[in-house]
């Protein structure tokens, strides 16, 4: 890395807070070594407080752009200059280009074209199918405003009676105000109208935090009879590699279902393509990450 940073060294950013955590820089910088470009990605540690500073950095430091992680991915709408098709309708920005150093920001969301490309990874293609989602916080809303832009035939979503379930319903109304899909939010108390919406979909996609520490032991799927060969599987949870919903269906039988690093990994490569107009080398970042 030494080797690579000199005086025209660009720069991209991550500003979130808690953020030492994060993949995302070896991702990023694994992939401009692999490049061979001329970049450089370091994560800063910065919540609402600093946030508009650090916007005003970006633009004073022609930092190319930056991503955007909890809890800034809502705050930072205000501080844009402009916002994507996409982010406007999630409400949420996890990527920041910086055009043409101009200092005029663009804020956009890769976390449904992200878990989009994850599905296509594994073979599938959401349009014209019946899926079940749950959750509707950030990434559930994320999915399923993709989702639907990319005509997925109709979108159930559940979610449990939370603080989130009023998110949930707003994004329905932006979605059948804004797109052909067909979409419905129910309370995932109703464990029978959940089951039977799995029974007839071919895909699920789980974007609760179910799974991950500290509700490790969680599984909104209980059943194994919703289980089938030809229900796919997405979880967003990536730690736990295996969630306790994904040994769930491996034990009983499901064929495709996968955690959340290709998605985490996917909506990287959008940011990338986004930021610095190349492709992120993905083969070759699978094999460091993965
Ligand atoms: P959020 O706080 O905005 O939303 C959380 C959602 O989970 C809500 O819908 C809530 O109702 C639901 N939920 C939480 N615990 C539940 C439980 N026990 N039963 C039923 N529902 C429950 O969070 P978020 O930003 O949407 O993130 C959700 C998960 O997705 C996190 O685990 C996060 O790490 C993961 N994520 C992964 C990626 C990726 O690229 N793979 C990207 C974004 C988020």
């Amino acid at each position: 890395m030494s080797e690579r940073l000199n005086g025209h060294t660009l720069l991209v950013s991550l500003i979130a807070t808690p953020i030492r955590h994060s993949l995302s820089p070896t991702m990023w910088n694994e992939a401009f070594a692999k490049n061979g470009m001329d970049y450089a990605y370091l994560a800063f540690e910065v919540g609402n407080e600093q946030l508009a500073d650090a916007v005003q950095g970006i633009r004073a430091l022609k930092i190319q752009g930056s991503n955007v992680s909890m809890p800034n991915k809502q705050a930072i709408l205000p501080l844009l200059d402009e916002l994507s098709p996409a982010a406007k309708l999630v409400g949420a920005v996890n990527t920041v280009v910086n055009k043409n150093e101009s200092g005029h920001l663009i804020g956009h969301v890769t976390d449904g074209t992200g878990a989009m490309r994850a599905l296509q990874a594994e073979g599938i293609d959401i349009k014209g199918q019946i899926v079940t989602l749950t959750g509707c916080g950030g990434a559930g809303t994320a999915i399923a405003i993709q989702a639907a832009l990319d005509g997925v035939k109709e979108l159930r979503i559940f979610n449990r009676d939370d603080e989130f379930y009023a998110n949930g319903e707003e994004t329905v109304r932006k979605i059948l105000e804004d797109t052909d899909a067909k979409v419905t939010i129910s309370p995932l108390e109703d464990q029978e109208a959940f089951k039977k919406s799995l029974a007839e979909s071919s895909i699920y996609i789980d974007a609760t935090s179910a799974g991950m520490k500290p509700q490790e032991d969680v599984s909104l799927i209980t059943d194994p009879a919703v289980i089938r060969p030809d229900l796919a599987i997405m979880d967003v949870v990536y730690a736990p590699a295996e969630t306790k919903l994904l040994k769930f269906a491996r034990e009983n039988g499901a064929t495709v279902a996968f955690n959340g690093l290709q998605m985490m990994l996917y909506q990287g490569a959008e940011a990338f393509k986004l930021i610095t107009g190349e492709e992120m080398p993905v083969d070759y970042i699978k094999s460091v990450l993965f």
